[in-house]
């Protein structure tokens, strides 16, 4: 009995460090991290995950756990219906359940997906503002089962960890807002500009007509940054499921070079595919490998010279495949390329050249990221640039 005392003052001890501990972060994946990690200790469960609820697509997602590695959260979608967690949502009340498979409420697909075995969850509701934001959930108690005693634990760090990741998420918003807004004043001040210069009398027609031109061009600019903002914010929030299938990507990269055909041939630039030795195969979210190919393509055309070159090649070995976008353009400065994969980040000296956000390349290292790959770039001043994103080639979850 006093043994049994002392661990539980134990773990009242850590909550105490912990809760003082998530205060001081506002980083949302370290704090996650955190959370899910003391989960597991003071309930002395094998693991811990938190999921998020989605009010638009009324799922939960997946969002840390102890023992899932990015990529596999990533496939990974639960309903609101026919799920523990779903319940545990729509309820809000915690859920203390020994044998996980004899209860109806159970969704298999998360542990055929995993191949981890669950067999007793101790879950409770995040809920901060009277809103349910998502999870907590610890899986397989170490030894018998989860008791009124964890329940008691868990509920106080999820009290404390629905707060921590409000403000996290709050911060992390402003934060990428405030950077948006400032990139929206220079368009902004350049269409005031154009329209102030075109009421003035003295104005020639070609002149207007120049000016006409430019604000279309910031127009266009304005578009895209709003859309590519969008896309980020939603990347970099772990919103976006990754639906996986297997494609050939030689048809891709084909389908790729025919999207930009129109803009090559203006510009008089030759683009190759090359045929790989290996494997054509490959396991991930076709659509979003299409992203990230015609963003590099997008740029090797707009930062190439003319009558340039681009080659489009797929090289695959047993484990990886290498998909590389090779322009003969003006090249990236050396103390410049460190910097490429910043949000809003622009070579100072290609600004003129052509027109882009900045987001493009932060856009294709998050949705590589989110694949389990990498993504490198090589680059020489006048000669030429190649960007190099390797990807495992069969995923790590099973398709969908
Ligand atoms: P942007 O919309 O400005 O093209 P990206 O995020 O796609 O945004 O790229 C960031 C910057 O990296 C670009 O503004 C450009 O300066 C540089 N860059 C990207 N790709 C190339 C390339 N193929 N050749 C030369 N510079 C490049």
């Amino acid at each position: 009995m006093a043994e049994i005392k002392t661990e539980r003052l134990d773990s009242y001890l850590r909550l105490i460090d912990i809760s003082r501990d998530l205060a001081s972060t506002l980083d949302l994946n370290q704090l996650l991290d955190r959370i899910v990690n003391a989960a597991a200790d003071i309930t002395s469960a094998e693991a811990a995950s938190i999921l998020l609820y989605d009010n638009t697509s009324r799922q939960l997602y997946f969002q840390v756990a102890t023992n899932l590695d990015e990529p596999t959260m990533r496939g990974l979608v639960v309903p609101l219906d026919g799920s523990i967690a779903g319940w545990i949502v729509t309820n809000r009340k915690s859920v203390r359940i020994d044998k996980v498979h004899t209860d109806p409420r159970h969704f298999g697909d998360v542990e055929q997906t995993t191949g981890i075995p669950t067999q007793s969850i101790l879950g409770i509701p995040l809920i901060t503002k009277n809103k349910v934001v998502g999870v907590l959930e610890a899986l397989n108690k170490r030894e018998g089962h989860f008791t009124a005693g964890d329940e008691n634990l868990l509920t106080v760090l999820g009290a404390q960890a629905a707060v921590a990741i409000e403000n996290a998420r709050l911060f992390q918003q402003s934060d990428l807002i405030s950077e948006f807004v400032h990139e929206l004043r220079t368009p902004l001040a350049s269409l005031s500009t154009a329209t102030y210069l075109l009421l003035r009398p003295e104005m020639s027609r070609e002149q207007q007509e120049q000016i006409v031109k430019n604000i279309h061009t910031e127009t266009l600019r304005l578009n895209s940054l709003a859309s590519s903002f969008l896309d980020l914010a939603r990347l970099e929030s772990g919103r976006v499921q990754f639906q996986k299938s297997t494609f050939d990507i030689m048809d891709l990269l084909h389908e790729c070079r025919d999207v930009v055909a129109s803009k090559a041939e203006e510009e008089n630039i030759q683009i190759r595919v090359i045929e790989p030795d290996g494997p054509t195969m490959l396991d991930a979210d076709r659509n979003k490998i299409k992203q990230i190919i015609l963003n590099l393509l997008s740029n090797a055309l707009k930062y190439n010279r003319p009558n340039g070159s681009i080659i489009l090649k797929a090289v695959s070995s047993e484990g990886e495949m290498q998909i590389s976008v090779q322009d003969t353009g003006i090249g990236i400065p050396e103390d410049a390329i460190g910097h490429l994969f910043e949000k809003f980040y622009r070579v100072r000296d290609h600004e003129t050249k052509a027109i882009g956000t900045g987001l493009g390349l932060s856009i294709c290292k998050q949705i590589v990221q989110g694949h389990g790959g990498s993504i490198e770039v090589k680059s020489r001043l006048g000669i030429g640039t190649n960007i190099i994103v390797s990807l495992p080639r069969v995923s790590k979850t099973i398709p969908r």
